[in-house]
């Protein structure tokens, strides 16, 4: 066998293998090679097999292919007439079998082609994303008699001797079913009778996940400083280092183990150098084990009954957007447009904010819909991705639950796309390409399946906005605007006061805490009630400096100080970089003077609670952040705990502002808002508006009247007083003035070129020269350009990064850049990628 790495023009060129069933030239033709993506961790590309000539092939289907000296799952993306002219037909293997067909929908290899064009990548990024690696890796390969009665007054006499032989060993069998596996070892030629059953119909052939015993703890590898170390390492370890560097500096041992080929002497040996900690951690496997109490549909409020009966009217493509309030009950209003779907034998698809899929959203789903709902993915482990593959493969009706990626779920018969919280930025991809965005993609992706897609938020992205309140005869059509105005029950927004911190100061406060807010969190206890408390975090509130003399601890790779990160008493305390995750042990003293005074400063969690329990100290408090959450089912562990009223206060970041619905919480605080407002991105309104409206939102949602105190010292500023009065179009309007002042989205759209490499002057002339390249053209392309302009953190993970803007007009045909033609000006140490829609202008 020999591989052909992918070329994506190539692929472009080839006719859409989706289309085979339309395109009649197509259908006729002769293939006998095919394209295959193969199941293999490590294995990049597409690999090309010959087909043998019993065997029919289609876009989609699932194969078993030899690979190496395995054989491992397969998909077929591409069918060939001629093998491509350097491929010897001799080097070659053929594919082995067919072991599912149909299960992909035709439209999906269109949509991930769409994809691919409009965010200016190839398709086989396309494709990494869509289809995460492992998905049908070392499942097993099994046959199954299909109905054991019904066969047993047929006549096998037709069959050849060896598809006999087959029949009467599955046969002899209580449940008809063996692997692929063992009936080769069994039967010589097998191969050649299971095919036969396989089309007689007799037999089906299916992939069985692998079920693993798995032990509640598991060792877990986190990469610390090692660059000081790089000269006394391996080759060898060093690979190591780099593969958990690519993986984020955190990955489970046995993975780590897999992943490298390595053993665990190697990494045992990383970790006495003190270049990794290997801790155990705890994992949770779907969420298995805690069982849910089913609950049943609620009677609608007048609002939810409307929105409700539009929903269910739709047929065939169309957009909804749900404009409900915090606690208007979006989420009773989706359930109910599942049911109907889900009897219809079709399937839905669910996508939230990636803070959003907590545990108590996917309990409310399963409490309706129980073992038909699953949870996809990125971060999942290999056993829960085996899970819900084989979930999605029975193509039986189901919910699938996911943040960003699971746009891609392959999911056949889907008959319903929700987006919740449609406004989140984490449905969009920054980096790596492709730089999608769900919500569009799941605009594709319900035209092309042909059925209705439901946006929900409480404050609407100011792009769906605009676009609900257009002119509907627009292709594809507008999405019609419904509307939940108030919370169920009648129970009114919280009242929200804003605390003026300047006045504070004035009047001799000098604690974090306002006067107003000390005062609530104090009722808090004696009402029995729960408080959140909101921390708005940036990157570097948190370094570490030195008292003597003033030495902060940088990332090496960035421009950035590195954070404190500091779970709990016995966890090794530890400094990590928020743009390329380096991790450092927590220096005992001073690098740069030996001092043993090292100090963290700013505000995070840590340090509000720490204050907290000196004003308050009866006030019990539970920190809930990306360091308290870090592994693993604590998130559910900490909200159950809340919950349950083992606190009387969660002390947190933006985790705290999605899919959070305790009516025990009556109070709602936030520390600064003045974080959110004054950030240098042309969205900081709109995002502070949705975050401060959205956590303002957790208040109040149960029988007792919320209460929320946001302190600032920008009281006046018109987010603030537009949060303050629950004003959401007031604040839109002045916003889309603004936007249009300054010429950016929904006025118009953004493509931003970036470009970085670690040579600092390579990057910063190939941006010079490329942007020289395009400013002569824009005016008769219709495009506007911005900059060369460095990143406003220059240099992240040792990379240096400039950027080029263009600004594109809506409703004019724009000639867009030859892409492939700018990247071949960069030098081969600088890498551009296209931004299409970018959300961050780094
Ligand atoms: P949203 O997603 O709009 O913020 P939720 O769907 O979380 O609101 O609903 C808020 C609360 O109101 C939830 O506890 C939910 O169970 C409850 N709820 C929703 N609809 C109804 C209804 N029709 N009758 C009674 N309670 C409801
Ligand atoms: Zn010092
Ligand atoms: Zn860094």
């Amino acid at each position: 066998m020999r591989s052909r790495m992918f070329d994506s023009s190539l692929s472009l060129a080839t006719p859409l293998l989706a289309e085979s069933g339309i395109n009649d030239s197509y259908r006729f033709a002769t293939f006998s090679w095919v394209e295959v993506l193969v199941d293999c961790p490590g294995a990049q590309g597409l690999f090309t097999y010959a087909l043998p000539p019993d065997l029919t092939v289609q876009a989609g289907d699932i194969l078993t292919v030899p690979f190496g000296a395995q054989q491992v799952g397969a998909i077929a993306i591409h069918l060939l007439a001629q093998l491509p002219p350097d491929l010897p037909p001799t080097q070659v293997r053929e594919v082995e079998e067919v072991v599912s067909t149909g299960f992909f929908p035709a439209t999906y290899w269109t949509l991930l082609n769409q994809v691919a064009d409009y965010y200016c990548t190839s398709l086989m990024a396309v494709i990494r994303v869509a289809l995460p690696p492992g998905l049908l890796g070392r499942s097993q390969r099994r046959v199954r008699l299909i109905e054991l009665k019904a066969l047993d007054g047929i006549d096998p006499s037709g069959l050849s001797s060896v598809a006999q032989q087959v029949l009467s060993r599955l046969q002899a069998q209580k449940q008809g079913n063996y692997t692929w596996q063992y009936l080769q070892q069994k039967i010589p030629g097998a191969d050649r009778g299971l095919r036969e059953l396989l089309k007689q119909g007799w037999i089906e052939s299916y992939l069985e996940p692998p079920a693993t015993v798995r032990p509640k703890l598991r060792q877990a590898v986190t990469l610390v400083a090692a660059s000081h170390l790089e000269g006394s390492l391996s080759p060898r370890q060093q690979e190591i280092i780099q593969a958990l560097q690519r993986e984020g500096g955190d990955l489970w041992l046995s993975d780590l183990l897999q992943l490298c080929r390595t053993s665990s002497g190697t990494v045992q040996t990383l970790a006495k150098k003190g270049c990794i900690v290997i801790q155990p951690r705890e994992i949770l496997r779907a969420e298995a084990g805690v069982t849910i109490a089913p609950d049943q549909p609620k009677e609608l409020t007048p609002d939810q009954a409307q929105a409700l009966a539009t929903i269910t009217s739709l047929s065939g493509f169309a957009q909804v957007l749900l404009h409900g309030v915090t606690g208007s009950g979006k989420t009773e209003v989706y359930l109910q447009a599942i049911a109907p779907v889900l009897q219809r034998g079709q399937s839905a698809l669910v996508l939230v904010p990636e803070i959003g899929l907590t545990p108590q959203l996917t309990d409310r789903f399963r409490a309706r819909f129980g073992s038909k709902v699953c949870v996809y993915h990125s971060a999942l482990s290999e056993g829960e991705r085996y899970d819900t593959w084989r979930q999605m493969l029975s193509g039986s009706p189901q919910v699938v639950i996911g943040t960003r990626s699971a746009v891609f779920a392959p999911l056949p018969q889907l008959g319903l796309i929700i987006l919740d919280e449609e406004h989140d930025s984490s449905f969009k991809q920054d980096q790596p390409a492709p730089c999608y965005h769900a919500r569009t993609v799941a605009q594709w992706r319900a035209e092309l399946v042909n059925c209705p897609l439901i946006l929900g938020s409480a404050t609407p992205s100011i792009e769906t906005w605009v676009s609900a309140k257009s002119n509907q005869d627009v292709n594809p059509p507008a999405p019609h605007y419904l509307s939940l105005p108030s919370r169920v029950r009648s129970r009114p927004l919280p009242p929200i006061e804003v605390v003026d911190m300047r006045q504070e100061f004035q009047q001799g406060n000098r604690t974090i805490f306002s006067r107003a807010l000390q005062v609530a969190l104090e009722r808090l206890q004696e009402r029995g009630q729960q408080g959140i408390l909101f921390i708005h975090r940036r990157g570097h509130s948190t370094f570490v400096s030195c008292r003597s003399c003033g030495y902060v601890v940088d990332c090496p790779n960035c421009d950035v100080s590195l954070s404190y990160h500091h779970t709990h008493a016995e966890a090794t305390q530890l400094l990590r970089c928020h743009y390329c995750n380096h991790t450092a042990i927590h220096p005992p003293q001073c690098p740069e003077c030996s001092s043993p005074y090292l100090k963290f400063f700013g505000s995070g969690t840590q340090r509000v609670t720490q204050e907290l329990a000196k004003h308050l100290p009866d006030l019990r408090c539970l920190r809930f952040d990306s360091d308290t959450t870090r592994t693993k089912g604590s998130h559910r562990a900490l909200l159950t705990q809340f919950a349950q009223g083992d606190a009387d206060l969660l002390v947190g970041t933006q985790m705290l502002t999605k899919g959070i619905d305790l009516p025990q919480v009556t109070l709602v605080g936030v520390i600064a808002a003045d974080g959110l407002l004054h950030l240098p991105d042309f969205r900081a309104s709109e995002r502070a508006f949705q975050t401060l409206t959205q956590v303002a939102g957790r208040a109040g949602r149960g029988d007792e009247p919320g209460q929320v105190i946001i302190q600032t010292y920008s009281p006046e500023h018109f987010v603030v007083e537009a949060v303050q009065r629950h004003e959401y179009e007031p604040f839109v309007s002045a916003e889309l003035l603004q936007r249009q002042t300054l010429r950016f989205p929904p006025h118009n759209r953004l493509a931003l070129l970036k470009f970085s490499s670690p040579d600092p002057l390579a990057v910063q002339k190939t941006a010079k020269r490329i942007a020289a390249v395009l400013a002569p053209q824009q005016a008769e392309s219709g495009y506007e350009l911005l900059g060369p302009a460095p990143a406003s953190i220059l240099r992240v993970a040792r990379r240096y990064r400039w950027q080029v803007l263009l600004k594109l007009p809506l409703n004019r045909a724009v000639e867009l850049p030859d892409w492939n033609e700018l990247r071949s000006l960069c030098p081969p140490n600088v890498s551009m990628t296209v931004d299409v829609d970018p959300l961050n202008l780094l």
